[in-house]
């Protein structure tokens, strides 16, 4: 650890370690780390809990008490979510509460079995996913987790950089896919364009099931009514490109309803819903369908149902993104000396990038005035960020003051390890 009372510097450098320390003499408790909702979001959807009363047992004829009723889901939450991703009821199997989970299943089922189109099994062929980076690091660990190797593109203003894409995807038939978010992503809240969506969707790629995985957890993840990124319907896409196979697109209602209690789902050709539910049935007589007629009959119900719910949550949250981008350019301003973000439209995180490769560094010291950050480096497979100068800042669980203290520390901490880097350089 760098000694904080060395002997002064720069002026800059004095003035920054001052500006510093008087935030850590305030012993601050502050968490930016967690991607998590307010309670504030939670409680939008306290009404779930209650939806349904000890005589509803029944939706959509089936008995939600006893075993019987289809591994996709119940027709109603199949009906509903299939809105969400602009498909229709048949693409989708609605499943419990984690679309991670999900993807993992899929993926797992492919390093069995092959998609549809594999002439074997994923396992043998040493298969490699490309993620894009920044990213999240649950699709890293994940992929890793399942014997995958990683090779990374970066993740442009407009979605992938799929000229790598296509260059390492036509190469290589052991490369199987593309695991990514492609509305609002994590962290830097990017979507991608339609254009390079329509060429994801119709890629030449080497391996015959080349597949693409979509989270697209943040889909309808709208800051404000009036700028938002328009999604892409990766299933129709790849559809019309010949390609009716090629996607799965994942999504929850961790973020809607309740981060741990939702619902996750997923969407692709019918066929491959019924690839999906042959494995499932297998392990599983069926999904809680008690959870999917409560969430079908309170979205239902929402006052301009689902839209209606994803406003209130964005009046809860677009205020904290503003205080982020507020008080950096109060404090750092607007010419990248110290820092560059992203002003995301929508989604749950901010990328910011330093100017100097020091993300390491003011992490450390924000944790020593007592702000806790995403660990530097987190949005890199195996954590390792090879400039050193990404950090994940996540506004969306604390209060808005917190998040204007919080940044204001962080902003500080950029400040002096910034000085202290060009210091050591002088
Ligand atoms: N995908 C992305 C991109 C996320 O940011 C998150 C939550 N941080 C998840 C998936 C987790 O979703 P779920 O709760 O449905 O597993």
């Amino acid at each position: 650890m760098t000694n904080l009372t060395s002997p002064p510097g720069s002026p800059a450098l004095d003035a920054a370690r001052q500006a510093y320390e008087a935030f850590r003499a305030r012993n601050l408790n502050l968490n930016m780390q967690r991607g998590q909702p307010a309670d504030a979001d939670f409680d939008l959807s306290n009404g779930l809990i209650t939806v349904l009363d000890e005589t509803e047992f029944k939706m959509d004829g089936t008995d939600l008490r006893n075993y019987p009723g289809g591994i996709a889901g119940l027709p109603s939450a199949r009906a509903l979510f299939a809105q969400v991703l602009d498909v229709k009821a048949e693409n989708v199997l609605v499943w419990n509460n984690s679309s991670l989970e999900l993807q993992g299943l899929v993926l797992t089922f492919a390093l069995l079995h092959g998609v549809r189109g594999s002439t074997a099994p994923w396992v043998g062929q040493q298969p490699k996913i490309i993620v894009t980076t920044p990213g999240y690091d649950r699709h890293f660990l994940l992929l890793q987790t399942l014997g995958f190797s990683l090779l990374t593109v970066d993740m442009q203003p407009d979605g992938p950089d799929v000229d790598a894409i296509e260059r390492l995807a036509g190469a290589d038939p052991s490369v199987k896919g593309v695991l990514f978010v492609p509305t609002y992503s994590n962290p830097g809240g990017e979507s991608i364009s339609a254009e390079k969506a329509r060429r994801l969707a119709g890629l030449q790629a080497a391996a015959p099931d080349f597949t693409i995985f979509a989270d697209d957890a943040y889909r309808i993840h709208h800051l404000s009514d009036t700028e938002r990124d328009e999604a892409v319907n990766f299933v129709a896409l790849s559809r019309d490109a010949g390609y009716p196979d090629r996607a799965f697109v994942f999504a929850s209602t961790s973020k809607v309803t309740f981060a741990g209690a939702g619902l996750g789902f997923v969407a692709s050709s019918e066929d491959h819903i019924a690839w999906i539910s042959k494995y499932l049935n297998a392990q599983s007589i069926g999904p809680n369908k008690f959870e999917q007629a409560r969430h079908v009959k309170f979205l239902q119900a929402y006052p301009d149902g689902l839209e209606g719910l994803m406003r209130n949550h964005a009046q809860l949250i677009a205020p904290k993104f503003q205080a982020v981008d507020e008080v950096l350019r109060a404090e750092l301003g607007e010419s990248g000396e110290y820092a560059t973000w992203t002003s995301p439209k929508g989604g749950y995180f901010i990328s910011l990038d330093t100017a100097e490769p020091v993300a390491a560094r003011v992490v450390e010291l924000a944790a020593r005035a007592g702000v806790s950050l995403t660990p530097a480096g987190a949005t890199y497979p195996a954590g390792q960020d090879p400039q050193n100068r990404n950090i994940r800042l996540a506004p969306t669980r604390p209060p808005v003051d917190e998040v204007r203290a919080a940044m204001q520390v962080v902003a500080a901490c950029i400040r002096l390890a910034t000085e202290e880097a060009r210091g050591a350089r002088a």
